[in-house]
């Protein structure tokens, strides 16, 4: 019987890149799909937002004095300085955002050089884990045996890409405490009261989205089911139930000063939105299309409120949109030193299983990748 020395269950982001990192040792991956990295494939438009230059504990949704240290010890010019060593070109965007110039399927690659030397079980589904001298990982294909297990298993968005609930399942298994897990960058839906942005699908805007004290100046986007885009996604990671408030006018300093300046003009003209937008707003709120100067001071009011526009979205579009997977395994019971469980020894969590979830924008797989690496130091 082949025991290995250490096996992930996932071959997605964290996995490879702490594979690639063990490079002459036994290692086993395991994944659902027939083919490694999906995620990575798929994310940032084919051309996967791999990491973000100004990634710390301040973007992520999690405990900060865990996260902190591990993402110091390899931060994104870590991950950077890994990738260029490969030589995949890569490309800047906003907000320190960093994507493969050409395509995800170039690190995927680099990944699938580095790793050759590993074992992989490609089509292959765990279904259960037990421990005796060594871990048994029941599979769809039969049994794989380790000494070390590496849960690498990612959360529950896009199960049609793999995911599952396996990495929680083998957490609560071996003692360990689940945070609640919830669909987090993700599009938000609407309550009735809303329902006039319905109207608005495919049209995109720049506003200021202030959720639990957080605030993101990016692009909103209208959808059929409600509203999403980047700042929206941002936003849903610090949404539970409550009140979000959009400032519509983030270009206009005060509604003071637009009710002064632009005192003769149409308001849809003042505004300097899109025109369908500016009408549904109206109609909704039965303003006519007046010069602002005609205002009533009720009128001005229901006006201003597009500049600190609050309402309770009614949900989420749920895990099928969803990026990533808010909640998981709690660090509380990991050592940030290892990730190794301290519940059970020989068994390690990594990456989006755990209770660490990254805002939009690359922190995703600089959590990955960070974790891993940090896993492989110590495995
Ligand atoms: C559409 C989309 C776009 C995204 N874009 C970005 C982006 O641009 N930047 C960013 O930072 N983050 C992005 N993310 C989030 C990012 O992909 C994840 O946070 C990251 O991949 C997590 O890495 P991981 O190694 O923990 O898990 P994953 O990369 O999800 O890998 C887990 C693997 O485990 C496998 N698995 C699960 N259950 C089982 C089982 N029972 N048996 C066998 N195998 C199993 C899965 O098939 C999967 O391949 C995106 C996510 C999505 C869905």
């Amino acid at each position: 019987m082949k025991i290995h020395e250490i096996c992930f269950i996932g071959a997605g982001a964290g996995a490879l890149m702490a594979a690639s990192n063990l490079q002459g040792r036994d290692v086993a991956l395991i994944d659902t799909n027939a083919k490694i990295g999906a995620k990575l494939l798929i994310s940032g438009g084919g051309k996967c937002n791999l990491t973000n230059r100004y990634a710390s504990e301040a973007n992520y949704l999690g405990d900060k004095a865990f996260i902190k240290p591990i993402l110091e010890a390899f931060d994104a010019s870590e991950t950077l300085k890994f990738v260029k060593a490969h030589r995949l070109s890569l490309e800047e965007r906003s907000h320190g955002q960093i994507f493969c110039a050409n395509s995800a399927k170039e690190l995927v690659s680099i990944f699938g050089r580095l790793s050759a030397f590993c074992t992989f079980y490609l089509s292959t589904t765990v279904l259960h884990v037990t421990k005796k001298e060594h871990f048994i990982i029941l599979t769809n294909k039969g049994e794989i045996h380790t000494q070390k297990l590496v849960v690498a298993s990612g959360g529950l968005s896009y199960a049609s890409i793999g995911a599952s609930d396996i990495g929680f399942k083998i957490a609560e298994q071996f003692g360990h405490t689940l945070i609640t897990p919830a669909p987090a960058l993700v599009g938000l839906t609407l309550q009735k009261e809303q329902f006039w942005m319905k109207e608005l699908s495919g049209i995109a805007l720049p506003v200021a989205l202030h959720v639990e004290g957080k605030t993101f100046c990016e692009n909103l986007l209208f959808a059929h089911k409600g509203i999403s885009g980047p700042c929206v996604l941002s936003g849903s990671l610090y949404w539970k139930k409550g009140n979000i408030t959009i400032d519509f006018l983030p270009h206009i300093a005060s509604m003071e000063a637009l009710f002064k300046t632009h005192a003769k003009k149409q308001i849809t003209t003042a505004l300097g939105l899109p025109k369908r937008f500016s009408k549904a707003f109206l109609d909704a709120n039965g303003l006519e299309d007046k010069v602002l100067s005609k205002l009533s001071s009720t009128e001005k009011t229901l006006l201003a409120s597009l500049k600190a526009y609050t309402f309770a979205p009614a949900g989420n579009f749920g895990y099928t949109k969803a990026e990533v997977t808010r909640g998981g395994v709690s660090t509380d019971e990991i050592d940030g030193a290892s990730m190794q469980s301290l519940k059970c020894e020989g068994l390690y969590f990594i990456g989006e299983v755990l209770d660490v979830t990254g805002e939009l924008g690359g922190f995703n797989f600089q959590w990955a990748f960070a974790s891993a690496m940090r896993c492989a130091k110590a495995v």
